[in-house]
C-alpha cells in the first residue's frame, strides 16, 4: 500500500474467493465503562489498575454486585469479555479481608472467625494455573494464592490448606484429595466466601453430573464447618443459563448476567465451500494470511489433521518457521514455549486442535479459521472468539467437511448466523451418578434424610437402596459408610482415564511425545505414521500394557490411515416389552473395537497404495442398551437387499439417537448406537442405541420407559422432514462413525411404521 499507514491487514482476497458462500460482518461496538463498585477496596482498585485496566464494564460490575450480594449466580457471556474480573472482585474484596461489608438485603452467611477464603475450580489443570497467574496479576500483595492439583507436592499443599486465601483447582482435587480429608481442610472450608465455577458450560452430560455431585458433597462439607460459601458460575452462551446453573450447584436457578457490555471489534464470518480439499484449502488460508501479517488460528478436528495442515502451510509460506502444529499430548516444555512465541507475535500461523480451547489466553489473534463444523453451535462461537480478543478487525472462516451435515449448514448459513446456541443438558439427579456420590457423602460425614436439602427428592430412597445393597449401614436413620476402602475411589469423574502412552525415539530413547491412550491404537500401531511437530516417524512396536510405542525418524512421501471394526453382542436380556407392534429389549451388551489394518496414501494425491493387516487386541466395553429387530416375516414382505435394510436401519439409528434428548435427560453424546442389516445373533435388522459409558449410565434404561413417545416422534420426524433425501435435521448424524454412508431416509419411514403397525 502506497501513502498511507497500514493498520491491521488486508484480508479482502479471502473474501473475494469463489469458495466463499456466504458472509456475515459484525460492526465495532463500544463498551459501556461503569465506576469500581463502592465495596471495593481501594488496594484493590490500584492493583487492578496497574495491569492497564482503568474502569470495569458495566457487566462485569452488575455480577460482582450480585456476588457480593451473596446471591449465586452466572455470567453468561461471549468469550474474551472479561469474565474472569468479574468474579475477582468480589473474591479480591472478600479474601484481602478489606472488604466493606455487604448492605443489609441478602442471606447474609455466617461467618467464623476463620481467614477468610475462596476456591475456584476449572475442568483443566493448565486452565487453573493460567488463572492463578491472572489473578496474582491483578491481586493486591496480602491475597494469597496458590494451585492446588495433582502436582503439587506436600508443602504446596499445607500452604493451600493453612495459608492460602484463594485455592484455584479442578473437580477431580476436590472430590479425589479435598473431601475425604476435610477435616484437614476445616479452617479452608470453614472460612469459604465464595466457590467459582469458571467454564461451566464443560460439565454437562455425565461429566456435569458427576461434578454436580462433588458440588453439592461441598456445599455440604462446607456446611458443617459454618460456612455458606456463594456460587459463582462463568460460562459460554446458553438460552436456559439459569436454570442449568443451578442444576449444577443444587438451587432451583440462580441469578443471570449474559449481556455483554465489553466492547467488540468488527468481526467478518465467511462460510467456504472447499474446492481442492478441506486441508489443502485450510492450510492455503493459514499461510496465505500468515504472510499476510495477520495472526492465524486453524483449529482442526484431529491431531494429525493439525500437523499435516501445518507441514503443508508451512511448504506455501514465505516464512516456513513462523507457522507451527499445537495439540494435546505435546510436553509441557514444547507447549510453553509454542504459546510464549504465539503471544510474542513471533509465530504468525497456528494449525491446533481443540486443546487450544483451554488454558492459554492468547490476545492478539487476528483471523480464525475453523476446519469442519465442530459439531456443535456453541464449540464453533468459542473457536471463532479467539480472533479479534483486543478489538482488533477479525476474520472468521468456516471450511465445510465434505459430509452433508456440513454441506447443509453452508446451504442453510441462517442457522450458523442466527441460530440461539444449544441449551446445556444436565441431569444430576440421574441415580447411576448420584448413588455413588452419597455414598462417598455419607463416608465425610453420616447421612441423615435432612441431607435432601442438598442432595434432592431422591436422597432417601437412593440411600435405603444402597444399604439394601450393603454399601451403606443403616443406623436409626443415619446411614454410615462402613466399609475399609474409600467411597470416592470408586467414582470416576472423567470416565476415561488411562495414563498416556509414551512415544520413544528407537535410536536414543528420547521421548518425542505423549498420546492418549484410548487413541493409541489408531495412531502408533505399528507399520504407522506418527507426525509430530510436523516430523514424520515410523512405528515400529507398540506396547499398550507398558504404554510404550517405539518409533523412528521418517522420510518417505506417504501417510498411514488406520481401519477398524466395530460389533456389539447382547449378553442379557434385563426386561422386554411392546412399543405398539414393536418389540423392544432392555439388556446388557458387549461392544467390541479393534483396529483391524490401515491404509498406505500418498501425501501429495491421497491415493491408497495398499492396505497392511495389523494384530492388534479387541477393546471391549460392557454397558446398557435398548434394541429392537426387524422381524423376519416383515423383512421377507419387504423384499430389500440387505443393503438397503442396512441404510433403512441406520438411518433409523440416527433420528431415533438424535431425538431421544428430547425424552430422555441426558445429552446425545452420552449415547451411541449401532445397526446391522443382519445382525448375528437374530439374523434379523436390528438396531441397538446405548449408553456411552462402562457398566451404562441409566440412560438406555430411560429410553426403554419412554419408548412409546420416543420412538413415535422418530416416526413423525422421519416422515415430516421436507429435505430430499436426509439432512441434519433428519437422519444426518454428526457423531456417525461411519461418517454417514448407507442412509435412506424414506425407507427408514417406511420400515418404522411397519415395525410400530406390528409388521
Ligand atoms: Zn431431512
Ligand atoms: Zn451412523
Amino acid at each position: 500500500m502506497l501513502g498511507g499507514t497500514v493498520v491491521g491487514v488486508d484480508w479482502e482476497w479471502v473474501l473475494d474467493c469463489d469458495e466463499v458462500v456466504a458472509s456475515r460482518r459484525r460492526e465495532a461496538r463500544a463498551g459501556i465503562p461503569a465506576p469500581w463498585p463502592s465495596w471495593f477496596p481501594a488496594d484493590c482498585v490500584d492493583a487492578v489498575r496497574a495491569t492497564g485496566i482503568h474502569q470495569p464494564w458495566q457487566h462485569q460490575v452488575e455480577f460482582a454486585d450480585l456476588a457480593h450480594a451473596h446471591k449465586h449466580a452466572a455470567i453468561s457471556t461471549p468469550t474474551g469479555s472479561g469474565k474472569s474480573l468479574a468474579y475477582l472482585m468480589p473474591v479480591l474484596a472478600a479474601t484481602t479481608g478489606n472488604a466493606a461489608p455487604p448492605s443489609g438485603q441478602g442471606a447474609r452467611p455466617r461467618f467464623t472467625r476463620q481467614r477468610p477464603t475462596a476456591l475456584y475450580i476449572a475442568p483443566t489443570k493448565a486452565l487453573a494455573h493460567d488463572q492463578v497467574r491472572a489473578a496474582t496479576a491483578l491481586a493486591p500483595s496480602s491475597c494469597r494464592i496458590t494451585a492446588l492439583d495433582g502436582d503439587s507436592d506436600v508443602e504446596e499443599r499445607r500452604y493451600a490448606r493453612e495459608h492460602a486465601s484463594f485455592v484455584l483447582t479442578n473437580p477431580d482435587m476436590v472430590h479425589f484429595s479435598m473431601l475425604p480429608n476435610h477435616q484437614r481442610w476445616a479452617s479452608f472450608l470453614g472460612g469459604l466466601r465464595y466457590i467459582v465455577v469458571d467454564e461451566a458450560h464443560r460439565y454437562h452430560g455425565m461429566f456435569g453430573a458427576h461434578v454436580a455431585g462433588v458440588l453439592r458433597r461441598l456445599r455440604r462439607v462446607c456446611d458443617l464447618y459454618g460456612a455458606s460459601p456463594t456460587m459463582l458460575l462463568s460460562s459460554a452462551t446458553a438460552p436456559n443459563a439459569a436454570t442449568f446453573g443451578g442444576r449444577l450447584v443444587g438451587e432451583s436457578a440462580v441469578e443471570v448476567v449474559d449481556e455483554s457490555t465489553s466492547p467488540v471489534g468488527p468481526r467478518t464470518v465467511a462460510l467456504w465451500q472447499p474446492t481442492s480439499s478441506l486441508r489443502q484449502d485450510t492450510s492455503r488460508l493459514l499461510a496465505g494470511l500468515s504472510d499476510d501479517g495477520a495472526q492465524t488460528l486453524a483449529f482442526v478436528p484431529s491431531r494429525a489433521g493439525a500437523e499435516l495442515v501445518s507441514v503443508a502451510a508451512q511448504e506455501q509460506a514465505g516464512e516456513p518457521a513462523r507457522i507451527a502444529s499445537y495439540r494435546g499430548g505435546y510436553l509441557a516444555m514444547e507447549r510453553r514455549a509454542l504459546e510464549a512465541s504465539l503471544q510474542s507475535g513471533e509465530l504468525r500461523g497456528l494449525a491446533t486442535t481443540n486443546a487450544l480451547e483451554l488454558g492459554i489466553d492468547v490476545s492478539g489473534i487476528e483471523a480464525v479459521l475453523v476446519s469442519g463444523y465442530p459439531g456443535r453451535l456453541s464449540s464453533f462461537w468459542q473457536q471463532a472468539g479467539r480472533a479479534g480478543r483486543t478489538g482488533q478487525e477479525a476474520l472468521v472462516v468456516l471450511l465445510a467437511r465434505e459430509n452433508p451435515l456440513d454441506a447443509y449448514l453452508l446451504e442453510h448459513p441462517e442457522l450458523i448466523f442466527d441460530a440461539p446456541v444449544e441449551h446445556l443438558v444436565l441431569h444430576p439427579e440421574n441415580p447411576h451418578v448420584l448413588g455413588p456420590h452419597l455414598a462417598a457423602a455419607a463416608q465425610e460425614h453420616p447421612l441423615t434424610a435432612a441431607d435432601a436439602r442438598w442432595f434432592g427428592d431422591t436422597t432417601v430412597d437412593l440411600a435405603e437402596e444402597l444399604a439394601g445393597q450393603k454399601v451403606l449401614r443403616d443406623r436409626g436413620g443415619r446411614w454410615y459408610w462402613t466399609r475399609p476402602d474409600r467411597a470416592v475411589d470408586h467414582i470416576n469423574l472423567r470416565a476415561a482415564g488411562q495414563k498416556p502412552v509414551e512415544i520413544i525415539e528407537h535410536a536414543t530413547g528420547k521421548v518425542v511425545g505423549l498420546i492418549d491412550h484410548e487413541a493409541a491404537d489408531r495412531t502408533v500401531h505399528p507399520g504407522a505414521v506418527y507426525l509430530h511437530q510436523g516430523e514424520a516417524w515410523h512405528v515400529s512396536s507398540l506396547d499398550l500394557e507398558d504404554g510404550h510405542a517405539f518409533v523412528s525418524r521418517f522420510a518417505e512421501p506417504y501417510y498411514t490411515q488406520a481401519q477398524s471394526s466395530f460389533d456389539i453382542d447382547s449378553l442379557q436380556v434385563v426386561r422386554r416389552r411392546r412399543v405398539s407392534g414393536l418389540e423392544l429389549t432392555l439388556g446388557r451388551v458387549r461392544l467390541t473395537s479393534q483396529v483391524t489394518g490401515y491404509l498406505r496414501r500418498d501425501e501429495v494425491t491421497h491415493e491408497v497404495l495398499d492396505c497392511t493387516p495389523v494384530d492388534l487386541p479387541a477393546h471391549r466395553m460392557m454397558t446398557e442398551a435398548v434394541w429392537w429387530s426387524v422381524p423376519p416375516a416383515l423383512g421377507k414382505a419387504l423384499g430389500w437387499a440387505p443393503l438397503e435394510m442396512g441404510a433403512a436401519a441406520h438411518a433409523m439409528e440416527h433420528t431415533a439417537i438424535g431425538l431421544l434428548p428430547a425424552f430422555a435427560p441426558c445429552d446425545r453424546w452420552d449415547i451411541g448406537g449401532v445397526s446391522t442389516p443382519m445382525h448375528p445373533e437374530t439374523d434379523m435388522a436390528t438396531i441397538f442405541v446405548h449408553d456411552g459409558l462402562p457398566g451404562g449410565s441409566g440412560f438406555a434404561a430411560h429410553a426403554f420407559e419412554v419408548a412409546q413417545d420416543w420412538l413415535e416422534a422418530t416416526l413423525e420426524r422421519l416422515e415430516g422432514c421436507e429435505c430430499v433425501g436426509g439432512c441434519p435435521a433428519c437422519v444426518v448424524s454428526p457423531k456417525c462413525g461411519n461418517a454417514n454412508q448407507v442412509l435412506d431416509k424414506d425407507k427408514a419411514a417406511q420400515l418404522l411404521r411397519a415395525l410400530l403397525q406390528g409388521g
